[in-house]
């Protein structure tokens, strides 16, 4: 049990942290809103990232209300385990920051420019990101996420991924839907937003509609809307404008055309035609199945009820085929083809 200059209560599970935890920090990121730092813990000998948001520099104008909000949410989100979600370890108070796993290869949006990704890769990244949104909306009550993109997928050593920044929304609690939008457009996350976010607050949907465009931006490796306006993008997308399907690869594999039709159903304009995660995550497991295993032939009337099976084995249970596959197998399928001068990955 930790105490908190900023948390009224002592909080269980939560560490806290300064910069003499640590060898010296090496800054892997800077931004307009955030620094992240690499940072090897002293004791533990094991690399951790500090993301230091600039709201919570100590002259900042509401530092104090910041780092308290902070210590609030970090409470909650040091709780949530998952194999796809980002694990929190604490708080740094000197520099204030949230300090979660190091993932070695950093976002997925520089994975999907720096190489040319296999099909069976990117089907497994889509899956392991429902997987991770699934279980996040089915905690009760769900925790939406509500800036789901490809800079906020972290990829580790072995390419698996993990979905970070979750549950921070609640700092723009007080904002407007017009400052929402507003906000999104000058941060360059607007293209993730769904059209009805003018309309009021955002639901689990908003979630699935911002899934369907870095789905998208998965199967096709590049920015959508690439070259438009960034509010003229909101303008379309409300007029009911999505990315285009010419831009999906035509060396695709059949599943392909399964995956697109279930991207096209996460963007519906009608929330309500929008499936739920829990249903995402059964179609996204069979096409990741399909692809892995392409001689196995699975009945229609196949079910697959297991909703979280780990990403190395697939079951396919119709009561005849159970198969798995090791890790290290999946490696060996050469899931990364290096582009010319593209960086190494280890
Ligand atoms: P924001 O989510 O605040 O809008 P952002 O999407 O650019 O900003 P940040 O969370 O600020 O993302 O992180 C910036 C970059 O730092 C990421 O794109 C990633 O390359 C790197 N990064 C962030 N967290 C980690 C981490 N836990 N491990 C390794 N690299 C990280």
């Amino acid at each position: 049990e930790t105490t908190s200059p900023f948390l009224q209560q002592p909080c269980v599970n939560v560490s806290y942290f300064t910069e003499d935890d640590f060898l010296p920090f090496d800054k892997i990121a800077s931004g307009g809103f955030a620094n992240v730092f690499k940072a090897k813990h002293k004791l533990w000998r094991l690399d951790l990232a500090v993301k230091c948001s600039h709201l919570l520099r100590e002259e900042s104008f509401s530092f104090e209300r910041n780092m308290s909000h902070l210590a609030e949410e970090t409470a909650r989100m040091v709780k949530i385990r998952f194999k796809y979600i980002l694990p929190i370890y604490g708080i740094c108070t000197k520099p204030a920051g949230i300090v979660m796993e190091y993932m070695q290869n950093g976002s997925l949006d520089k994975l999907l420019v720096r190489y040319t990704i296999t099909w069976l890769m990117k089907f497994r990244i889509i899956h392991e990101m429902a997987m991770g949104m699934n279980f996040l909306h089915s905690m009760n009550p769900p925790l939406l996420h509500l800036d789901l993109k490809p800079g906020n997928i972290l990829v580790d050593e072995n390419l698996h991924i993990k979905i970070a920044d979750f549950g921070l929304s609640k700092w723009e609690d007080d904002l407007s839907s017009k400052q929402h939008v507003e906000r999104s457009v000058v941060r360059g996350t607007i293209n993730y937003m769904p059209p009805e976010l003018l309309n009021g607050p955002s639901g689990v949907k908003h979630d699935v509609y911002s899934f369907s465009i870095v789905l998208w931006e998965i199967l096709t490796q590049q920015k959508s809307y690439a070259g438009t306006n960034t509010m003229a993008v909101f303008v379309k997308v409300v007029a009911g404008a999505r990315p285009c399907l010419k831009l999906i690869p035509e060396n695709s594999p059949q599943e392909c055309a399964q995956m697109v039709d279930l991207m096209k159903r996460c963007w519906d304009q009608e929330l309500d035609r929008r499936p739920a995660f829990s249903e995402i995550v059964m179609e996204t497991e069979m096409l990741f199945g399909l692809l892995q295993f392409p001689d196995i032939q699975i009945s229609n009337s196949t079910k697959i009820p297991k909703l979280t099976p780990p990403s190395s084995s697939i079951s396919v249970q119709n009561g005849t085929i159970i198969t798995e596959i090791a890790n290290s197998e999946l490696q060996r399928l050469n899931l990364l083809a290096k582009t010319g001068s593209s960086d190494e990955l280890s």
